[in-house]
């Protein structure tokens, strides 16, 4: 950090076949001081069964580490966990498993000032890196909250390559969505009569570009992982130098906030849901969506809202209430002027395409 900068950058980003296996080794030699402290693994019942052996390997080899199982990925289990690391004075923790573990023990770990480690077996969004935690607060409401990003990032290629094919495609999700987030961003930057922070904005535009421009589709690949974990990684740096979601999240954020919190029935993950924001918000910015759409197609996600069960009703009202989930956010939403009309021929034009 120097009189110019006011951000942290990973000491760490390893994205390596059977990496998790070297956790100990890769992590000794980018943080030698943290060798003996005392170390928590938070993870979920699912995934400490799947990889018991696995994670009782990385027990040892972080001197006995407790492996913890956590319960709701909300405000409430991440603030408790916090304080039983402050009370029984654990240093390190190692965050492993998907965006839902991760989140937790991201902020956990920043409440209680503990040294974080991100091991992530999917790569469903952009989190992993970044400087904020989504967590449950109420009912079906969750809050972005900021945090620190990890101080090691460990992306074992091997272990994203056999997990579910829908959470790789949730992150291409999340990555191409970068498409209209960008946009939205200078136009809240014109709005206020400010620039968007270059680096920011290049940084999140080169791992969007390295997603949508890829020529290798094959999404078990292992060339294909380490370009989607380093386009996911590089989201997170994007926020953590802009200081804020805005390099990788706007109306098409805004939409899929929409539907979690008023539609929970449409079953739709993150990345799912703000890849198909990001066609219609490409539509509002006045660009061609096509060529956005045949990219995703291309990956193999289903780009039609009513496979996800989502009716034209549920589409326009996500639509239409999108803009109040996060009151202040400026996105091309402001401009438009939204219609039922208008929003019924863009859900058939997803329908036909
Ligand atoms: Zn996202």
């Amino acid at each position: 950090m120097n009189q110019y900068t006011n951000f942290y950058l990973p000491l760490c980003l390893k994205v390596e076949e059977d990496a998790f296996l070297r956790t100990d080794e890769i992590i000794a030699a980018y943080l030698p001081e943290i060798k003996g402290q005392k170390t928590i693994i938070i993870s979920e019942r699912f995934l400490i069964e799947t990889y018991q052996d696995k994670l009782q390997e990385l027990s040892k080899d972080f001197g006995g580490a407790r492996i913890y199982e956590m319960g709701q990925a909300d405000f409430d289990e991440a603030v408790s966990i916090a304080k039983m690391l402050c009370v029984q004075d654990y240093k390190i923790v190692i965050g492993f498993g998907g965006g839902r573990v991760l989140d937790t023990a991201k902020y956990a770990a920043y409440i209680s000032k503990a040294v974080y480690i991100c091991l992530p077996t999917t790569l469903s969004n952009d989190s992993l890196a970044s400087p904020f935690s989504v967590l449950g607060t109420v009912g079906t409401s969750r809050k972005t909250l900021s945090c620190k990003i990890p101080a090691a990032i460990v992306v074992d290629t091997t272990m994203i390559g056999a997990a579910p094919e829908s959470q790789t495609l949730s992150g291409i999700g999340d990555t191409i969505a970068k498409h209209t987030a960008l946009f939205d961003w200078k136009i809240a930057a014109k709005h206020a009569g400010s620039h968007v922070d270059d680096f920011a904005y290049a940084i999140s535009r080169m791992g969007f570009d390295s997603v949508y421009h890829c020529d290798d589709k094959d999404i078990k690949s292992k060339s294909f992982i380490r370009i989607l974990s380093r386009a996911l990684v590089m989201g997170g740096l994007a926020m953590e130098i802009a200081g804020s979601s805005r390099p990788c999240s706007g109306s098409e954020h805004l939409f899929c906030h929409a539907l979690e919190e008023y539609h929970p029935k449409v079953r739709l993950s993150h990345g799912i849901g703000v890849a198909l924001g990001s066609v219609g918000a490409c539509i509002f910015q006045g660009r061609d969506e096509r060529p956005l759409l045949s990219v995703l197609r291309t990956y193999g996600i289903d780009t039609n809202p009513a496979s996800y069960g989502m009716t034209k009703d549920v589409f326009a009202d996500a639509w239409l209430r999108a803009s109040t989930t996060r009151p202040g956010r400026i996105t091309i939403l402001d401009q438009t002027k939204l219609d039922r009309s208008w929003l019924d021929e863009i859900y058939d034009r997803m329908v036909e395409f």
